[in-house]
């Protein structure tokens, strides 16, 4: 289903395709329509929001490739590959604290997307966190007063379905889930500020995320070249669903 949506809005690359639906029928096959229900808040969220205001974010001088194309198997398994390892876990060992973990790393991945996505239309600077001092908008490692904000309510979207879909959730346990993602997303922030690789532009003389710059490959200033974004929210939505299933353990068990 899920699968079937994404391409009509062409959201994905048949690769992304293809790693969406993987996801989706294991997130089925475990955690049912309600954890379907999650996935899809998350994906089609994000999709919106990177859609949203397009004209505003896009770096021209850029090459757009991924925005043409749509979201790639990559960004779909930094994303939700961590929530899909959950389902896969939940296959071999029936506990509840996989549903826990699936949605502290799905509450990471959509506080994550949603602190870019709209932290980029601050009117403020964002704040880097390494190098102390303001940067240009949306680059990894830097926050804003409004990506925070977008943060919690991101993680909280999370949360909130859980609370309504699944007859077993607590409120505790809801709070724990807006929890994970919200400190999921601060550690994004940390691993982007002082490990992500950082790129440069010699033409016009800016830091960039981007491989292609002014129509001419960036140089890479800082970092390991395998040290990219996918693996800094990779390691984020890990953060989330550590934090998820440690506190639900602790707490409720
Ligand atoms: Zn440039």
């Amino acid at each position: 289903m899920l699968c079937l949506v994404s391409i009509i809005f062409k959201l994905l690359t048949l690769r992304g395709s293809l790693a969406a639906f993987i996801t989706g029928a294991l997130t089925f096959y475990s955690f049912e329509w309600q954890g379907l229900v999650i996935l899809a808040i998350f994906f089609l969220t994000s999709s919106i929001l990177t859609k949203w205001k397009r004209e505003v974010k896009i770096d021209y001088n850029a090459e757009p490739l991924e925005d043409k194309k749509g979201r790639t198997a990559g960004q779909v398994f930094a994303n939700g590959g961590t929530s899909t390892l959950a389902a896969i876990a939940a296959i071999f060992m029936s506990d509840p604290v996989w549903l826990i973990v699936f949605a502290g790393a799905l509450a990471t991945a959509t506080a994550d997307t949603w602190a870019s996505e709209i932290g980029i239309l601050s009117k403020t600077k964002p704040f880097h966190l390494k190098e102390w001092r303001k940067v240009e908008a949306g680059l990894s490692g830097a926050v804003s007063g409004l990506g925070t904000i977008a943060a919690v309510i991101g993680a909280a979207a999370i949360g909130v379905s859980y609370y309504l879909l699944y007859d077993t959730s607590t409120f505790m346990v809801s709070i724990i889930i807006i929890f994970a993602g919200f400190f999921g997303n601060i550690a994004d922030t940390l691993f982007g500020a002082w490990f992500e690789q950082k790129l440069y532009c010699q033409i016009c003389k800016t830091e960039t995320e981007s491989k292609w710059h002014c129509k001419m490959k960036t140089v890479r200033i800082f970092g390991l070249p395998w040290v990219t974004n996918n693996l800094v929210n990779f390691s984020s939505t890990i953060i989330g669903a550590l934090i998820a299933g440690g506190l639900y353990i602790w707490t409720v068990k």
